[in-house]
C-alpha cells in the first residue's frame, strides 16, 4: 500500500521559486488502481517521482509497504525501490537491448543468476502477451507491444507497487484501452497496488477505483471514482460527464446521475406524468465506469419553485442522485 502524508515540494527560491506540491495527501490501499488527474504543471509529476522517491519532499512522508521511503538511504533504499515497479509514457526502453535483455535489466542489476533470470523473463512476457518476441529489438514493435515490455521490465522484480506515467498518452484508444485491461488484470492477479498519474479521463473510467483530482500542487477532490460521482459539484463528475454550457432558460436546471440499478428506470417519463411537468432534456451521456453503464442527465423543469422541488424530493426519494444546477 502506498501512504502520502501532507507532501510538500518548492522547486527554486524565492521569487522564482514554484510550489510542485503543497500539502498533499493520498492512501492507494492494496490491490487497488488509484489515479491522478490534472492538466500539465498540476504537479503529478512530482507527486510520482517522490513515491519512487527519484524526489524527496521538502515536508511529509511517503511510506511504501510500511517503509517510510522518504527517510531511506543507500542500499535500504535501493531495496525498497525494487519494491516499485514504473512504467512510463515513451516506454524508455533501451534500444540496443532485445525484450529479453530489457526486461531482465533489473534482475541483472540485483544479482540474479541467468539461469533464474531467462525463467521468470519467460513467465512474465507470458503474463504480458509477448510469448515469442523475446529476441525482438524495441524498433520492431508496435507502441502497445512496447509498453508491454515496459510493463514486463516493471514487474521483473515481483513488486507490490506499479506507477505510471502517463503510460498510455502515446498509445491509439484501441491500444489504450488494452494496456489498461492488461494493469487491471495484472492488479488482480498478482495483487498489484497500482499509481497512475493520467490526464485522460477514459483512464479514470476504464481502470480506476479510486482518483484523486490535482490542480497547482494541490488536491482537489480524492475518494472512490463512484462516490465522487455522486457527491455535489464534483470536478470529476463533471469531467466524466462534459454537457456543456448550461443554457439560460429561467427554469430550474437539475442533473441526474444514473448508475446499473437506476439505469433502466422510466424515470423522466413519471417524473412528467406524476408532476405535470413538461421535462426538457438539456443534455445527457452515458460512460461505462467499472464496467457499469453509468450516465448523466441534464433536465429543464419549468414550474413553480413549490412543483419543481417535489418533483426533486420525489427524485431523490427513489435512490437518485440530483444536482440542482440552476
Ligand atoms: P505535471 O506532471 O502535473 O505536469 P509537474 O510535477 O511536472 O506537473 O510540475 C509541477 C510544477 O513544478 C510545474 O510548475 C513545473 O514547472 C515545476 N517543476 C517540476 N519539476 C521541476 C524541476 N525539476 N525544477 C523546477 N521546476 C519544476
Amino acid at each position: 500500500m502506498i501512504s502520502v502524508d501532507r507532501i510538500s515540494k518548492r522547486y527554486g527560491s524565492g521569487e522564482n521559486s514554484v510550489v510542485a506540491l503543497d500539502d498533499v495527501s493520498l492512501s492507494v490501499s492494496p490491490g487497488e488502481i488509484y489515479g491522478v488527474v490534472g492538466q500539465s504543471g498540476a504537479g503529478k509529476s512530482t507527486l510520482i517521482r517522490t513515491i519512487n522517491s527519484l524526489e524527496r519532499p521538502d515536508s511529509g512522508t511517503v511510506t511504501v509497504d510500511g517503509q517510510n521511503i522518504s527517510q531511506l538511504q543507500g542500499a535500504r533504499l535501493r531495496a525498497a525501490r525494487h519494491n516499485i515497479g514504473m512504467i512510463f509514457q515513451h516506454f524508455n526502453l533501451l534500444s540496443s537491448r532485445t525484450v529479453q535483455a530489457n526486461v531482465e535489466l533489473s534482475l541483472e542489476i540485483t544479482g540474479v543468476e541467468r539461469s533464474t533470470r531467462r525463467a521468470r523473463v519467460a513467465e512474465i512476457l507470458e503474463l504480458v502477451g509477448l510469448q515469442g518476441k523475446a529476441d525482438a529489438y524495441p524498433a520492431q514493435l508496435s507502441g502497445g507491444q512496447k509498453q508491454r515490455v515496459g510493463i514486463a521490465r516493471a514487474l521483473a522484480s515481483n513488486p507490490s507497487v506499479l506507477l505510471s506515467d502517463e503510460a498510455t498518452s502515446a498509445l491509439d484508444p484501441e491500444t489504450t484501452r488494452q494496456i489498461l485491461d492488461l494493469i487491471r488484470n495484472l492488479s488482480k492477479e498478482l495483487g498489484l497496488t497500482v499509481l497512475l498519474i493520467t490526464h485522460e479521463m477514459d483512464v479514470v473510467k476504464r481502470v480506476c477505483d479510486s482518483a484523486a483530482v490535482m490542480s497547482q500542487g494541490r488536491i482537489l477532490e480524492q475518494g472512490t471514482v463512484e462516490s465522487l460521482l455522486t457527491t455535489e459539484k464534483s470536478l470529476l463528475g463533471q469531467a466524466l460527464f462534459p454537457l456543456g454550457e448550461i443554457p439560460d432558460t429561467g427554469n430550474r436546471v437539475i442533473e441526474i446521475t444514473f448508475n446499473g440499478v437506476t439505469a433502466d428506470r422510466p424515470v423522466i417519463a413519471r417524473l412528467a406524468r406524476t408532476h405535470g411537468i413538461d421535462v426538457g432534456i438539456l443534455g445527457a451521456a452515458v460512460e461505462t465506469i467499472h464496467g457499469h453503464q453509468t450516465g448523466r442527465t441534464r433536465l429543464e423543469l419549468p414550474g413553480t419553485a413549490d412543483a419543481t422541488g417535489r418533483a426533486i424530493a420525489d427524485l431523490r426519494s427513489q435512490g437518485l442522485f440530483v444536482e440542482v444546477i440552476k
